[in-house]
């Protein structure tokens, strides 16, 4: 994501990657959030992802179902997707925009100095880049060779989870015992009326708990057949695995997101439980918060005090990420107590205020920087207008596919001036006669201009005045020229 963020902003990227292709083995992300659907319609890409895979409401807090089909958003859903196939259509975007991928290679270290980052690589070559940044997961080398603080919670539950055949069919679908949840599901999926059926053959996908969190080494045939055994009495005489691994509810988050020329996202900037589906949604947001801001660093159009914005916003939305999944975690537990502690914030949830500020957490739409200024849309996701320009009608993601700012002038035409910023900022003067609904607050007083980012958060807003546009435009956007 990341990499097609800066291609479109014109900067010179290259990925590298250890795994020699793009298969993924293992099962990891299930779908994509109703914000992350939205970062992606922003680009034009969404209906690859549409395409192939399943609208569902699975918004949810520890497995309690929180319905957002009435969320003002074109995307009132999640879509039930397999990482795998985000991973394969994002690497088919970024081809398109044709960045370099350096496959089958490591990043085994790097050095920085004050004009940039080299970069050696496991084949002996190396790499001279302005910045780095590491995408490289959980026990990210960049994050650990930077030296920066991974400061956190240690496991306290373990799963196993694999791909293989057993000789008994087990009961398929999601189980709570006394010895915590276990699950038994096949590759092949459709979600009918809300409800995930399987396909009546394949492989099985397993998912148990295991009694204890000390394992050190990869799982093995054999931990996952005694974990089985502990948690249903048998092991469905299970063989021939394509694939076992294992995750926890380790929850760590990086001290700081930047140390120098050298940048982090996705896991290698927090990691944490599975529960909640928020680990790969969250990381594809970082992307977009950082992308336009390296790419303007690089350009020299801002100072690199702007890439200390990506910190300052992207490490809260994290650190409640952690929040919310150390919650679940808890609430995931199947003694008797949990149980009706589950039972109680079900009833709850049941409120809609409680429903929809809990759901647009969970789905990504809530997500409010901190950027100062009075009106409530300042530091929100511009919502996906339907507006009316000289040429015609369009929708406000639509004018957001090229990753360029845009000034948006609701009033009447030519009252702002930004001509001091006319190389990087669009202007535009349309007309908005709808709604300004935002999921958690319901509708806001419409504005007369707003200026939007690339990645789609409202920068500043005019309810009838200019003032804070030349603060707001110099601190996003640059010295005027
Ligand atoms: C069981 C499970 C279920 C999950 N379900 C969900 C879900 O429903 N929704 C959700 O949003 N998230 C979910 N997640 C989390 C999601 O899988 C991760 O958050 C996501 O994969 C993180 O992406 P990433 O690119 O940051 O890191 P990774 O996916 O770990 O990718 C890192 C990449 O860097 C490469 N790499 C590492 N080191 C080097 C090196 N030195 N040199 C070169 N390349 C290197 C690796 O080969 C890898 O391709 C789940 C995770 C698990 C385990």
């Amino acid at each position: 994501m990341l990499a097609g963020e800066l291609a479109l902003a014109g900067i010179d990227a290259a990925i590298v990657e250890r795994r020699p292709d793009q298969e993924l083995a293992g099962s990891r992300a299930g779908g994509l959030s109703s914000r992350t659907l939205e970062v992606l319609d922003q680009r034009g890409i969404v209906d690859r992802f549409l395409a192939e895979g399943q609208k569902a409401q699975v918004t949810g807090f520890a497995a309690i179902r929180l319905d957002i089909s009435d969320f003002p958003t074109r995307h009132n859903y999640g879509l039930a997707l397999r990482q795998k196939h985000i991973e394969r259509i994002l690497a088919e975007w970024v081809g398109e925009l044709a960045v370099p991928i350096y496959r089958n290679r490591e990043l085994s270290s790097f050095a920085q100095d004050k004009s940039g980052v080299t970069i050696e690589l496991s084949d002996g070559t190396s790499l001279r880049a302005y910045y780095l940044v590491g995408c490289d997961g959980g026990r990210s080398l960049v994050r650990k060779a930077a030296g920066i603080e991974f400061p956190g919670w240690h496991a306290t539950t373990s799963n196993i989870l694999a791909e293989a055949q057993m000789t008994e069919e087990p009961p398929l679908g999601v189980h709570r015992t006394a010895q915590g949840i276990h699950a038994f599901g096949r590759e092949k999926y459709e979600i009918l009326d809300g409800k995930v059926v399987f396909a009546s053959d394949g492989p099985l996908n397993i998912m148990v708990t295991e009694p204890n969190t000390e394992a050190a080494t990869e799982p093995t045939l054999r931990d996952l057949s005694e974990a089985l055994m502990a948690a249903c009495g048998k092991d469905y005489g299970i063989h021939s695995p394509t694939w076992i691994s294992r995750f926890t509810d380790v929850s760590r988050q990086a001290a700081t997101y930047r140390s120098g020329r050298v940048l982090l996202a996705g896991d290698a900037a927090h990691v944490h439980s599975p529960v909640g589906g928020q680990g790969l949604n969250t990381g594809v947001q970082d992307a977009v918060n950082l992308g336009w801001k390296l790419a303007q660093v690089v350009k020299a159009i801002s100072p690199e005090a702007l890439l200390d914005t990506y910190h300052a916003e992207r490490h809260p939305v994290a650190a409640r990420v952690l929040r919310t999944t150390m919650a679940q975690v808890a609430l995931q537990r199947t003694d008797d107590r949990t149980e009706a502690l589950r039972e109680i914030m079900s009833e709850l949830f049941g409120m809609d205020t409680l429903r929809k500020r809990i759901a647009a957490e969970m789905s990504g739409l809530g997500i409010h920087y901190d950027l100062g200024g009075g009106h409530p849309l300042v530091g929100r996701r511009i919502p996906d207008l339907h507006l009316i320009v000289a040429s015609g009608r369009v929708r406000m993601f639509e004018l957001l596919h090229d990753a360029q700012p845009i000034f948006l002038n609701l009033g009447v035409p030519g009252r702002f001036d930004i001509e001091a910023w006319s190389d990087r900022v669009q202007l535009l003067d349309a007309r908005y006669d709808g709604p300004w609904d935002l999921p958690e607050l319901s509708s806001v007083t419409a504005p007369t201009a707003v200026l939007v980012r690339p990645d789609g958060y409202v920068a500043w807003v005019s309810e009838g005045t200019q003032d804070g546009l030349r603060d707001a435009m110099t601190i996003w956007f640059g010295t005027p020229a």
